[in-house]
């Protein structure tokens, strides 16, 4: 169930109340991209709970700029749900201040700061499922704030997502940044790609049914097959290493199988290596 799907089932719930009062705090106020505000919070809670953390944190998330963009106090916050979620509003709030102007001689100052500052990781979460929305909404600010936010979400929250273990949603920040960082790099690299892209792809789609019966045959069954394309901003850095020369880029676009066991990915490798 989504976020709003809990909330309309179950009003009375903390995320049920939740909703309903940052949608009340947040009405009339409008996004810089034309939408409503409130669609902000529950996208950040949405996320929250995609991430499947406890339910405090993702009302927390539905919550996390009423306090600082709307006419509620924090007083009014802690009196209608209590000290853990305006605590985590506040770190966020605290968070929001923080700001990287490419000037810091030492990035990773700055986030030990955030670390330091949330004292709860619950509050990092938060922060990172906001910063997510607003990437994806970033097209509607000028210029030089894109710069200033996508060089932040790279050098700060990329990084510390990647070392709380959030590979996937740190390329992911890493490739919402990409277009507002090196605009020419990104274009280049989307128009070179593409056309390698395709081909590889199609020979992976061709060799697919011979793979399944392979491992058919050597009694392996896979959880999952599916195709991995490669992040355009860490395929970028790869390229770097590799003379900007796509042929020399293996993993452009990889079949991934996933099997139950360590002992039946050897044995897969082995009947894939049998005969290629
Ligand atoms: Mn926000």
């Amino acid at each position: 169930m989504t976020v709003k799907e809990i909330a309309q089932k179950n009003p009375e719930s903390l995320i049920g109340r939740a909703y309903t009062f940052a949608e009340q705090a947040h009405a009339g106020q409008m996004r810089k991209s034309g939408e409503p505000y409130f669609n902000h919070a529950l996208a950040t809670a949405e996320t929250l709970r995609r991430w499947h953390i406890d339910e405090v944190t993702i009302a927390a998330g539905l919550l996390h700029d009423v306090v600082e963009d709307t006419a509620v106090t924090e007083e009014n916050l802690q009196n209608a749900f209590g000290d853990e979620i305006a605590f985590l509003v506040d770190g966020v709030t605290k968070l929001s201040r923080i700001k990287y102007r490419g000037a810091e001689a030492k990035v990773e100052n700055l986030r030990k700061m955030i670390l330091a500052i949330s004292q709860d990781l619950r509050v990092v979460f938060i922060k990172l499922a906001d910063r997510l929305h607003n990437m994806k909404t970033l097209w509607a600010l000028p210029p030089a704030k894109q710069k200033r936010i996508a060089l932040e979400t790279n050098e700060v929250y990329a990084a510390l997502a990647y070392r709380l273990g959030m590979w996937e949603f740190s390329g992911e920040l890493q490739d919402l940044a990409f277009p507002y960082i090196q605009p020419t790099e990104y274009r280049w690299l989307k128009q070179h790609v593409a056309g390698a892209y395709q081909t590889r792809r199609k020979y992976l789609e061709l060799i697919r049914p011979m793979l399944e019966e392979k491992l058919k045959n050597a009694g392996l069954k896979p959880l999952a097959m599916d195709f991995r394309a490669k992040r355009y901003y860490s395929l970028y850095k790869k390229l770097l290493r590799y003379d900007m020369d796509i042929e020399k880029i293996y993993d452009l676009v990889a079949l991934r199988l996933i099997f139950e066991t360590i002992p039946e990915c050897y044995a897969a490798l082995g009947a894939i290596h049998q005969q290629w």
